[in-house]
């Protein structure tokens, strides 16, 4: 038996999108529903792959099959393909297993020719419609099929209706649309060298085969890459007889959803146009009627279909958007496909159909895409306001936010104090600016990757952050900015989209989140079947309090160092450096202890009953020294040190790779004072809490260990202090030491360090960097070549590299579990908002993820997907 290639829409069904593609798979089952459906075949997604891997050509029997059913449609319909007197006309329309809307090719009204258009001018009494009828196939097919620029035939029915004196191409005559067709033909010949093919079976040949080559048109591969669409073979083709809405006044097409793809609404939604084609919606020509409005001028055909769209979705279970016709009075389905919607409306119809009881719980999860749940999270730019994009960066951390432009630390806190919405612009921020960029309402750079400073400090304290623009060149001391030959200057406004990356000029307008309601619903669902505990990553009280409305179940990481980056604390920090006995080294470190523990104390008070992580100081020393000359000379003021000596410290912290030098926990080692004071802070707070009934859950965090001696060292130079604390203060606290996983070595030695370490978080940003040996501050400037080539599949710091990082964190799980099964686990590395990561780290068995505040929601979601995912 020859394979099947070719299949009518009375032998498919939903179930074999992957081969019919969806709109095939969706027409074979409407028809099988009884949905009245102008009848037609697909050829299959097989046929465009084999028509790929042959060079452009299939096998004989493809194109048997297809004169097979063709003639099977036209008994259906009792006409004939080419017949002079009543001529059947097909459409033929991509459709591959995902949809891709708008991104391949259609053509409508396919086998006519000057014979044929005038026996369709005599059947249906209507010369004009038959006229513009084959004016359009012409338009559509010179353009897919011959490749003739759309704009040419546009540029001939602009001036002809210019000529006639009429403004719509509806109001064009009979003559008018002659010659139309008489000029298009030429234009062909002209561009082609050839005659328009007359013949409709040549016709059919010809626009199947454009239609597989539409699948690798530009358009449709970017499509693909952007929406990570991978693993399909091709498009399918389906052909479809025709219907007409632009036969008169008792004819009409259009568009609708079951419910209202943009805030969620049960209530039907759409548009349509009296004697129009369907591109004529589309291109936006005439402006559509709402949907009500044809319950006024056709009542019977709104009601039968309010039925439809009734029994689509009840079928589907899923909002539907819907394409019709009216032809005659008969009404038509073209297509019915699971409608896109935005995150608010994903959200509420979700809900709303677990409690109409059409779907499960679990159902509603699965529908959501975590992702898109950023946008609930943030204010967002108003979607239907003007805007005027200037540059595009990376979008580092959603939402939206508007302010004038300033390029210093000083400055932006200044203006901000003063009332001013600010916009910190940087080439790059470094933890100095964290005064500037906490009085921001936004962040932008121009260099830097998505875990760089800037991104991974905006994201924790939830604001708008765009880096990497690398099209901008931030001049500091002119107090500009500019893209090209435009300039921005200080004070001037713009707004950053931080959701897309997008830096649109002046100010545009916004729209609140909102967090309640279905949000919240959908969230609880989500707890009652995730395994993974969510954490947050939060240095400040302010932060841990805002995870802790987003539902964290603790802290997975407070970076001790970013306590350090405000005016007083950072003098003693420098003071700490700049002295030269032992003697004037403590007196700086018992400046900082206290108000080390003062932060500590608070967030304990609100993390009430949970953990809290909290790692020892992390980053080479350097990066907590000033750069500016004036700022040196301010220091030297302050301290009462000499210019030269501070000069001489920022000489001997240089380093020349610093992510691999004098950080983590080398300075405990060789500085123990130091994780000394910050282990007495953790635990005199500790205990102090712990008086006033307070349920506090230290885990004290040893950063970038990579060998057992280093992590012995620490380890019981930690406990000692600690147990010395806790026995002083005559309490109990629940505490425990473990350490970072983030240098490739700990993962191989993760059994040794899983008999002394009570919990591992993997510092994925580290181990990534590590792992590819890419800087992750650096990364930017070649990993945007990398995924376009096709050398990365998708930015290693975003989301989990399975097959290097994962391996050595599946190596660390096991080893650390065979010796230690009761040992803690989890993920404090950025991808531990990432959806995609966040569905590894569970099937791995992780204990938690920690991320920044505002995806904790995401992760929520996103681990009871992985839950829900693994149970199927
Ligand atoms: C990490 O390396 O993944 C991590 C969380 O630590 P940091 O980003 O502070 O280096
Ligand atoms: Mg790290």
């Amino acid at each position: 038996m020859p394979k099947k290639y070719v299949y009518s829409f009375k032998e498919g069904k939903k179930e074999m999108k992957e081969l019919l593609g969806g709109k095939g798979a969706n027409l074979a089952e409407m028809t099988s529903l009884g949905i009245t459906v102008p009848p037609g075949f697909t050829v299959t997604t097989q046929v465009c792959d084999v028509y790929y891997k042959n060079n452009r050509k299939y096998p004989k029997e493809v194109i048997n099959q297809i004169d097979k059913k063709l003639a099977e449609l036209e008994k259906e319909i009792g006409k004939k393909f080419g017949d002079k007197k009543d001529p059947l006309l097909v459409s033929v329309r991509s459709g591959a297993a995902v949809s891709m809307p708008g991104m391949m090719d259609t053509i409508l009204n396919l086998g006519l020719n000057d014979e044929t258009v005038e026996g369709l001018a005599k059947k249906t009494g209507n010369e004009r419609f038959a006229l513009d009828s084959y004016r359009r196939f012409m338009q559509m097919f010179g353009d897919v099929v011959l490749k003739v620029e759309h704009d040419k035939f546009e540029n001939i029915l602009g001036k002809t209706k210019k000529a006639q004196g009429v403004k719509i191409d509806s109001e064009l005559g009979i003559n008018g649309l002659k010659e139309v067709v008489n000029k298009y033909k030429a234009l062909i010949k002209e561009e082609t060298g050839k005659d328009f093919p007359a013949n409709p079976k040549i016709q059919l040949q010809m626009a199947i085969d454009a239609v597989f080559d539409s699948w690798n048109n530009e358009r449709a591969i970017s499509y693909r890459r952007i929406n990570e669409i991978k693993g399909l073979i091709g498009t399918a083709v389906n052909v479809q007889a025709m219907v007409f809405g632009n036969m008169g006044n008792d004819c009409a097409t259009g568009v609708a959803f079951t419910r209202n793809p943009s805030n969620g609404e049960k209530k039907f939604y759409g548009e349509f146009l009296i004697n129009a084609q369907g591109e004529d919606v589309v291109a936006g020509i005439r402006t559509p009627n709402t949907i009500e409005e044809l319950k006024k001028i056709m009542p019977g055909i709104y009601n039968e279909l309010l039925e439809v769209q009734k029994k689509l979705e009840t079928h589907y279970k899923d909002m539907q958007d819907i394409e019709f016709t009216i032809e005659k009075g008969k009404l038509y389905i073209l297509q019915t496909r699971s409608g896109k919607r935005t995150a608010h409306a994903a959200v509420k119809i979700a809900v709303d159909m677990v409690n109409e009881g059409l779907i499960a719980k679990g159902d509603a999860i699965l529908r959501i895409d975590p992702g898109q749940l950023d946008k609930l999270l943030h204010k967002s730019i108003d979607p239907n306001a003007n805007v005027r994009i200037i540059a595009k960066g990376l979008p580092a951390s959603p939402g939206a936010a508007v302010g004038e432009v300033y390029f210093t630390a000083d400055k932006a806190k200044d203006m901000a104090e003063i009332g001013k919405k600010v916009i910190l612009v940087r080439a790059e921020t470094s933890p100095e600016d964290i005064e500037g960029m906490h009085a921001a309402q936004g962040i932008l750079t121009s260099r830097g990757g998505v875990t760089s400073h800037a991104a991974l400090v905006s994201r924790g304290m939830g604001k708008t952050c765009i880096v990497g623009a690398e099209k901008i060149s931030v001049d500091e001391q002119g107090k500009k900015f500019s893209i090209g030959n435009r300039v921005i200057k200080e004070g001037d406004k713009i707004t950053l989209n931080g959701t897309t990356g997008e830096v649109l000029l002046g100010e545009v307008s916004f729209v609140e989140p909102e967090l309640k309601g279905e949000f919240k619903t959908i969230m609880e669902w989500a707890d009652s079947i995730r395994k993974l505990k969510v954490r947050t990553n939060a240095d400040t009280p302010h932060d841990s309090k805002v995870a802790l409305d987003f539902g964290a179940q603790g802290i997975g990481l407070c970076r001790t160092e970013h306590m350090f980056f405000d005016e007083i604390r950072i003098k003693a920090v420098r003071e700490m450096m700049l002295a030269d006995t032992q003697e004037a080294r403590k007196k700086a470190i018992d400046k900082i202890m206290p108000m080390q523990k003062k932060d500590f104390k608070e967030i304990f008070k609100i993390m009430d009953g949970l953990p809290v992580n909290i790692r020892l100081l992390d980053p080479p020393l350097h990066e907590f020294l000033p750069t500016e000359k004036e700022d040196i000379e301010m220091l030297a003021r302050e301290l009462n040190v000499s210019v030269k000596k501070i000069n001489e410290l920022i000489l001997a912290t240089k380093e020349f790779n610093p992510m691999l030098g004098f950080r983590g926990c080398r300075l405990g080692i060789v500085y123990p004072e130091i994780s000394e004071m910050q282990t007495r802070a953790i635990m005199e707070a500790a205990c102090e809490c712990a008086k006033e009934g307070i349920n506090t859950q230290p885990e004290i965090m040893i950063p970038l260990t990579g060998t057992m001696k280093e992590y012995e060292i620490l380890h019981y130079d930690l406990k000692r202090i600690s147990d010395e604390i806790i026995k002083k203060n005559k309490v109990k606290v629940d505490y425990s030491i473990g350490t970072m996983i983030e240098i490739p070595r700990a993962c191989i030695i993760a059994d040794k360090l899983a008999e002394k370490a009570k919990f591992f978080s993997f510092g994925t940003n580290d181990l990534t960097q590590m792992i590819f040996g890419y800087s992750r501050d650096d990364a930017g400037k070649f990993l945007p070549a990398y995924i376009k080539k096709g050398i990365l599949e998708k930015d290693p710091f975003v989301s989990i590299d399975t097959e290097g990082v994962g391996y050595l964190m599946e190596l660390g799980v096991k080893k650390a579990r065979k010796v230690n099964p009761k040992i803690k686990i989890g993920i404090c590395g950025e991808h531990g908002g990432d959806p995609s990561s966040i569905k590894f780290c569970h099937n791995l068995g992780l204990n938690y993820v920690s991320c920044s505040p505002f995806r904790v929601p995401i992760a929520r979601l996103a681990a009871a997907q992985a839950a829900l995912e693994e149970k199927r």
